[in-house]
């Protein structure tokens, strides 16, 4: 099987270069410029124009670009990628003027099928490999004029379900790019075998559970896998997580109108947020629409009303932005849409006589 560009570890590079008579220097050269540098191997004008070209031959990238898109403001960009195998991910960039972050994959697809979501209505491909992350992150850093500062794991798939390559990555991003732990962030809808071996990860990353219902009847309706661990022990092991590495959780909440919006939600919700070490921090985002959910985002009252309810009962909770609405940022959405544009080409070429 070929390695991949992010793939080969620094042994494999300078085994290759050894093989072509290189000066030793150059296995510096080829690891910084592509990971402490963050450059297209193309713009390392420090190698010879040949020894570029052996490299990328030697080492293909494993994204190909399907799709790219950005917003009105050019502050988001989302990628469509195919894999080598024909698994379709996505990834998204946000810039602001602070911060630029990478939303990443960590599954083609997913398995925990949360009704809301396009990549859970779609079904589960295959868990990615640690050098198909690096690469979204790499690729998107190419593609910014600003340092990317921040990841999260919240692009399609369930990181605590392919914990090895999620962790292996994190590890890469921190220890290859530079990248400050508590500047990962793993987004979970409760996988609590995971969020116990995060515990014991050697890196304090900030974890973000996605919540969305103050109570299991209506959790279990959006988030099948709460059948099998329920609020009260997701909400144990985000307390332990807390406790043990000393930072604050944050909680995701979609925001579903007449769903999981009223007022009484919002103090049950509080009511459970309790005992947290650095308290707890609930991120309120209307939901993106997919075409196979019939509920609606939230309008801005019952948002506000909402966090209000959160904050007088000593919960912090923010309001986000639902960036990209109109590139389809939400998770899987891409991809949707790619994958019902071919089923509809292939319906037309049949019915093409
Ligand atoms: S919300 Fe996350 S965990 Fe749920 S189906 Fe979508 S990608 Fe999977």
């Amino acid at each position: 099987m070929t390695t991949s560009r992010y793939g080969a570890d620094r042994d494999t590079v300078a085994q290759f270069l050894a093989e072509r008579g290189e000066p030793r220097y150059r296995v510096d050269q080829v690891v910084d410029g592509l990971y402490a540098q963050r450059q297209p191997i193309d713009n390392l004008t420090t190698l010879p124009l040949a020894l570029r070209e052996s490299i990328a031959g030697a080492f293909p990238l494993a994204l190909e670009p399907i799709r790219e898109q950005r917003d009105r403001r050019d502050t988001t960009v989302k990628w469509l990628w195919r894999t080598a195998d024909g698994a379709q991910v996505e990834t998204v960039l946000m810039r602001s003027p602070k911060r630029a972050t990478v939303c990443v994959s960590s599954q083609a697809g997913c398995a925990m099928g949360c009704t809301f979501c396009a990549t859970g209505q779609a079904g589960f491909e295959r868990h990615l490999r640690a050098d198909e992350i690096i690469e979204q992150v790499l690729r998107a850093q190419h593609a910014s004029s600003q340092r990317v500062s921040n990841v999260v794991y919240m692009g399609m798939g369930e990181p605590l379900a392919n914990v090895d390559a999620v962790f292996a990555s994190c590890h890469r991003l921190h220890d290859e790019l530079g990248l400050s732990a508590r500047h990962l962030t793993i987004s979970t809808v409760g996988v609590v075998p995971g969020m116990r071996r995060l515990a014991e990860l050697d890196l304090p990353v900030t974890l973000a559970v996605s919540l969305h219902a103050p109570d299991d009847a209506l959790r279990a309706q959006l988030v099948p896998l709460n059948d099998r661990y329920p609020i009260a022990e997701v909400l144990d092991a985000a307390r332990e997580y807390a406790q043990l590495k000393g930072r604050r959780v944050t909680f995701e909440y979609a925001c579903i109108s007449e769903v999981n919006d009223h007022p009484a939600q919002a103090d049950a919700l509080a009511g459970r947020l309790t005992g947290f070490r650095g308290g707890a921090h609930v991120n309120l985002i209307p939901l993106n629409p997919t075409g196979g959910f019939a509920g609606r985002a939230s309008d801005r009252e019952r948002l506000e009303h909402f966090a209000a309810r959160l904050q007088s009962a000593g919960v912090q909770a923010t309001i986000r932005r639902n960036r990209g609405t109109d590139i389809d940022a939400a998770c899987g959405q891409l991809r949707a849409r790619e994958q019902t544009g071919r089923a509809q080409a292939r319906e037309s070429a049949r019915m093409v006589p």
